[in-house]
């Protein structure tokens, strides 16, 4: 079902305003019409609805089921992501989003290859914010994650370090024991942060600034992953996890 993100002041007496580019592609992308069923999703909650009207610019979708299929992790995810080469970015959002993640932090970290100016930057993050957006919408998320400015590596330690869990992902790391005390860590409602290094990986300052900041080495195995595979499988494992252990207990 076709998931819309509307802010809480279009919504009104259990009607829901759908204008502008959604609009767009309600009516002429996707050709509904009145009757159909559609899921719009406000601060992370979704709901189910009907369309109850089309006018010139303007959809009224009236809600017929609050706070539907949540699709919430109990935890909220931050991946905090050297930038990697070329358009991997796009596939670390786009996979991250289907994880379900909260939010990802570009970082720029001392061994990363790529180096983008201020307009870059910019550019960018729109970019990546909009994959965000398609990603939450294919995989029927209930809130679309943030995609943040480009941070350099101190003010996304100092970011991280906010967090309830801090996990590093550091490849001369040895052992699982520290991997499984890091999840262990990780109680409902709390908030995990995921730092992994670029292409280059991380340089040993870097790791010294974040252990000092309270992040945790862990191992993802005994062979040395790709930067993608590494978020992806990070996540992956905090997302299985919180499914898993998590859902279902008390806060
Ligand atoms: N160039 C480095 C590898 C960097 S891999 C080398 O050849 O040794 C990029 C990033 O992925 C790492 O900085 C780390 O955050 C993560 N990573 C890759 N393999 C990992 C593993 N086995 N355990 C933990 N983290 C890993």
């Amino acid at each position: 079902m076709y998931n819309f993100f509307i802010d809480k002041s279009n919504i009104k007496n259990g009607i829901c305003f759908i204008s502008g580019s959604d609009y767009n592609h309600l009516k002429n992308v996707l050709r509904m019409q009145t009757g159909d069923e559609i899921l719009v999703s406000c601060e992370g909650v979704s709901n189910l609805c009907v369309i109850d009207k089309i006018e010139d610019d303007v959809a009224y979708a009236k809600i017929i089921a609050e706070d539907y299929n949540d699709t919430n992790l109990p935890v909220k995810i931050y991946l905090f992501q050297g930038l990697p080469k070329s358009d991997k970015m796009e596939f670390i959002i786009q996979k991250a989003v289907e994880l379900g993640i909260t939010g990802i932090v570009p970082v720029e970290m001392n061994r990363c290859v790529v180096k983008l100016d201020d307009k870059k930057k910019k550019n960018k993050q729109s970019r990546w914010q909009a994959i965000a957006e398609s990603a939450a919408k294919q995989s029927k998320r209930n809130s679309v994650p943030e995609v943040y400015d480009v941070m350099n590596y101190k003010s996304a330690v100092d970011f991280a370090k906010n967090l309830d869990v801090f996990m590093v992902p550091y490849e001369n790391k040895d052992g699982m024991i520290s991997t499984v005390s890091a999840l262990s860590e990780i109680k409902k409602g709390s908030s995990v942060g995921i730092l992994i290094g670029p292409e280059g990986g991380f340089e040993d300052s870097e790791i010294d600034y974040a252990v000092d900041n309270g992040g945790k080495t862990v191992s993802l195995g005994k062979r040395i992953l790709r930067t993608e595979t590494a978020a992806v499988t990070a996540v992956g494992m905090c997302m299985l996890y919180a499914e898993i252990k998590l859902n279902g207990e008390e806060e």
